[in-house]
């Protein structure tokens, strides 16, 4: 049953979710285990919805940004064997909550190592952390003059703590022009785990690859990847696709794109009018009608992440058909010009992502208009809005 209070909504399509981690752990290896991120809300996904889609697909490993991501992924979990890590910001005040739950988490600094063996002697329970090592990046990381005292503290609180990963992150693996930069932290990376080996820190996991990193380096693959916008159906960059299908020429002879998007975001006309020739649409004069023209307003504006910048730019879909954005797209509405399209109908089905008849509005289209990154248009997609699983 759709929540009819709301102005538009969200659907997510569980067989096209299939399919890209089918190819995913196709290309990964039935030997290394994938952990889905999360973070962002699930790229505007919604993680309340997702986690229960993705366990019911078979993914049993989240990766999210923040102790209350975690804490909402833990929520939706129904799988006892799912585990959550969190790769970013927890305060040492919640640390406690993470170790009763068994949610690992990064350590990049000593003060937080500190801290997990201290909450950990209390709860008399060890700390599942993963070591972030410093490699090139230079945001977050464990620096290598620190590793030498992180092995001690290691060796000397064994007991409170499991070192369940050695990980970095590589700074841009989805273009080319960090590739010198990329490989040297490859390089570090394998050097410094090398290193904690024969210091006798085994990890169960070592893990470095991203979606990007993944995809166009795969000597980065190693037990773990964390994939975020590839499962979600979208190449890291056009670069990232065009680099695969070189190297996959299989791909490219079946014209197929391995990756499906699973998101769509639907509203309804909500009203229709007929504005004569020569008359300027909404507020202010961004807008001129050319002649007779019919408009329909669609619930939707910049408070959800519709951007005031495809004003007179954007694109919807109504009837199959695409409708233009006919002047300033408001906080809540957005009117569109459906002169040329017959017969639309307060209550016709809008889509903003998605398909309708043969016509697509991909995300992709959606932010070259606006000149964004998937990554950042997705994640705008308001929390709020109701999500199905269709
Ligand atoms: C976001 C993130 C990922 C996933 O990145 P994608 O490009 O979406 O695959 C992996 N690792 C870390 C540390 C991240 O912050």
């Amino acid at each position: 049953m759709k929540d009819l209070f709301y102005p538009s909504h969200i659907e997510l399509n569980e067989a096209a979710f299939k399919k890209n981690i089918t190819f995913l752990r196709d290309y990964i290896g039935k030997d290394v285990v994938f952990s889905s991120v999360i973070k962002g809300n699930a790229y505007g996904h919604g993680i309340e919805y997702f986690v229960p889609m993705a366990e019911d697909c078979g993914v049993r490993h989240f990766s999210v940004f923040s102790s209350d991501e975690a804490r909402k992924a833990q929520r939706a979990s129904s799988h006892s064997s799912t585990h959550i890590m969190i790769m970013g910001m927890i305060s040492n005040d919640v640390i406690a909550w993470a170790i009763e739950h068994e949610i690992s988490f990064f350590i990049f600094e000593l003060d937080r190592l500190k801290a997990a063996i201290k909450e950990a002697r209390r709860l008399g329970k060890s700390a599942r952390i993963h070591l972030h090592l410093e490699t090139g990046m230079n945001r977050l990381g464990l620096a290598p003059e620190k590793f030498e005292d992180a092995v001690q503290m290691l060796k000397e609180n064994h007991k409170y703590l499991e070192v369940d990963g050695l990980c970095t992150h590589y700074a841009g693996a989805e273009s080319v022009g960090n590739y010198v930069r990329i490989k040297k932290q490859i390089e570090n990376f394998d050097e410094y785990c090398s290193w904690f080996k024969e210091e006798g820190i085994e990890a169960k996991q070592i893990h470095s690859a991203c979606s990007a990193s993944a995809l166009n380096y795969p000597d980065t693959i190693m037990d773990m990847v964390r994939i975020g916008i590839a499962q979600y159906g979208f190449w890291p960059n056009r670069e990232t696709y065009m680099n695969f299908v070189k190297r996959h020429p299989r791909v490219d002879e079946e014209h197929q794109d391995p990756l499906k998007r699973i998101i769509s975001w639907k509203s309804k006309v909500m009203s229709t009018k007929k504005v004569p020739a020569g008359e300027f649409v909404g507020y202010g004069n961004t807008y001129l009608t050319s002649r007779d023209q019919n408009i329909a307003t669609v619930p939707i504006g910049y408070s959800h992440g519709f951007g005031r910048n495809l004003t007179n730019v954007g694109i919807v879909l109504i009837n199959g058909e695409r409708a233009p954005v006919a002047g300033l797209v408001n906080m809540n509405l957005l009117t569109v010009d459906i002169t040329d399209i017959p017969n639309v109908q307060k209550g016709d089905e809008v889509v903003i992502i998605g398909k309708q008849g043969d016509q697509e509005m991909t995300v992709a289209s959606f932010s070259e208009m606006r000149n964004f990154m998937n990554y950042e248009v997705l994640v705008q997609i308001p929390s709020t809005l109701p999500r199905y699983i269709v």
